[in-house]
């Protein structure tokens, strides 16, 4: 394994498979959320380099050896990419740790299932067909194709800047698409990390291109760009209105991916040992930080006291630290931004009259660094502003409920509807209530599953469009029919009436 260099690195943007500063010859800190010091120093992107990058894509798109490329050999090439990534796990790892905060252990775990992703795609490159259409009209033979869109812009957010990125790139790539992508401003090292793997792949110069930068201007000027023809967004509410409102210049189809205030529902007859657990890893995993985070657990009257014993238990000794060590078991947060946004939330609920049972506080031991304690809150009711709104931090409320309906009212009492957890043993129950809960994913016994077989996406404030999985095919392709007329007959005049 590399060691990585403590001085400030330098990244570059990475255009029609070149290396390039920015326009403006400008660069912008990256921070270690472990120390909050700045570690690497990235290319700040402008428009002109968003226009410069895109009309590469186009161009690859058009009239490259892309172009012409069979399905096949498309797959082949995403497929070496994905064994490129499994030879370079533990390096890439250790650069999303660094930039991002989150553990090792779990950034090593992601790193090494993500391969599944692109061989699963490289599986279906040739398999992307259409079908014939049994027609209404004599002598008209139809059938229809599927075909790539063009120009892809994926943004992503900083939690997991390459697993976010592969559920577009890899679909987007064996569909024929040709791709920009912008990633956060605080985690672009581990995606510019991959090109170098982009490049060894063999991909042909301007198929996939990388654009450092801010929401302004790099992600307006991507977004509204009159060549992009798809916009894979993840990342918050208020940047996709942007995003939205840029598409309406280009009509550019669009798939957002935004967060969540997801359900853990525990009934009377779960297992509460499992269902702690499921609890915790849906909360504390990654620090709170994931789109899919069980925020709010809904604890039968019934088994309430034993499955908040073991949360409290468990928790309570959860080892929070430098994400680069094995036994850490929750790292910082990503951004001092967040940190604050945490901490003010955790206040909020006091003054809401929610019960800290553990945590609520910054940890002592650790003055440097974005860190903040494991917390859970205890509710009476369903109404304070942090059983409703997205915290995106290590914080759970426990709501007490006493029967079916009432819980699916309670869950369902969101704007956003992403992901769900059911704890029971009644699996009629279970698949009732999984009917009836608005969300895109329900996981019935297990939490924060992932599968690049299964689609993920919600609705809502979660927002629209599903990634992962087959779906995730028909979001880079359209169709297109073709009406062949087999008749030996002359056409008749149009204007003579029959
Ligand atoms: P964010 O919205 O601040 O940023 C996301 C991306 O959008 C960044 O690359 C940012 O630079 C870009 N951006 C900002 N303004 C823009 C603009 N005007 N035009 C175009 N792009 C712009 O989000 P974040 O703080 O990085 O991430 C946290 C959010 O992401 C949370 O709400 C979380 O739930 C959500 N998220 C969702 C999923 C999912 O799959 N549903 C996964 C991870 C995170």
């Amino acid at each position: 394994m590399a060691e990585l260099k403590t001085e400030l690195k330098t990244y570059d943007m990475y255009i029609n498979g070149e290396w390039t500063a920015s326009s403006s010859g400008e660069y912008f800190p990256s921070y270690n959320p472990a120390t909050g010091e700045a570690w690497s120093k990235v290319a700040k992107g402008t428009a002109e380099d968003v226009n410069r990058a895109v009309e590469a894509a186009h161009q690859a798109f058009v009239n490259s050896e892309w172009t012409h490329m069979t399905y096949t050999n498309r797959g082949k090439l995403v497929r070496r990419l994905g064994e490129l990534i499994a030879e370079n796990v533990d390096e890439l790892a250790q650069y999303e740790t660094i930039d991002n905060g989150k553990l090792i252990r779990e950034m090593r775990g992601q790193l090494n299932y993500l391969p599944e992703f692109f061989y699963y795609y490289a599986g279906l490159a040739d398999k992307i067909h259409g079908y014939t259409l049994p027609m209404d009209k004599q002598d008209m033979f139809a059938f229809t194709t599927r075909e790539p869109l063009g120009v892809v812009a994926a943004i992503t957010p900083w939690n997991s800047p390459l697993y976010l990125t592969t559920l577009k790139l890899a679909p987007a790539l064996v569909a024929g698409n040709t791709i920009v992508i912008k990633p956060s401003e605080m985690t672009s090292a581990s995606l510019l990390e991959l090109m170098k793997l982009v490049e060894e792949a063999g991909f042909p110069p301007g198929v996939v291109n990388v654009v450092t930068g801010f929401g302004e201007p790099v992600g307006e000027t991507l977004t509204a760009h009159p060549l992009v023809r798809r916009v894979a967004f993840t990342g918050g509410a208020e940047s996709a209105r942007h995003v939205v409102r840029n598409t309406a210049n280009n009509f550019a189809q669009l798939s957002l991916e935004l967060g969540g205030k997801s359900p853990n529902i525990v009934f009377e007859d779960a297992n509460p040992d499992n269902a702690a657990m499921g609890i915790i890893a849906g909360i504390f995993g990654a620090s709170g930080q994931s789109c899919v985070a069980g925020s709010r657990a809904f604890l039968h009257v019934d088994i309430y006291d034993q499955v908040m014993e073991r949360l409290v238990d468990r928790v309570s000794k959860i080892t929070i630290g430098d994400p680069l060590s094995d036994s850490t078991e929750m790292g910082p947060l990503a951004t001092e931004a967040q940190l604050k946004r945490v901490a003010d939330y955790v206040n909020i609920g006091k003054e809401e009259g929610g019960k800290v049972i553990v945590g609520g506080e910054k940890p002592e031991h650790l003055d440097k660094g974005w860190y903040f304690e494991p917390t859970i809150f205890e509710h009476t009711d369903n109404n304070a502003r942090i059983t409703k709104e997205e915290i995106f931090g290590p914080v759970l409320s426990v709501i007490p409920f006493k029967d079916e309906a009432e819980v699916i009212e309670l869950a369902n009492s969101t704007e956003y509807a992403l992901a769900a957890g059911i704890w029971a043993s009644d699996i009629a129950k279970a698949h009732r209530v999984a009917k009836a809960i608005k969300a895109g994913i329900v996981w019935v016994n297990t939490y924060r599953s992932i599968s690049p077989i299964a689609p993920i996406g919600g609705s809502g404030l979660s927002g629209y469009g599903r990634e992962s999985g087959f779906d995730a095919i028909y979001e880079y392709t359209q169709s297109k029919v073709v009406w062949v007329n087999t008749s030996s007959e002359a056409i008749p005049d149009p204007f003579i009436m029959r």
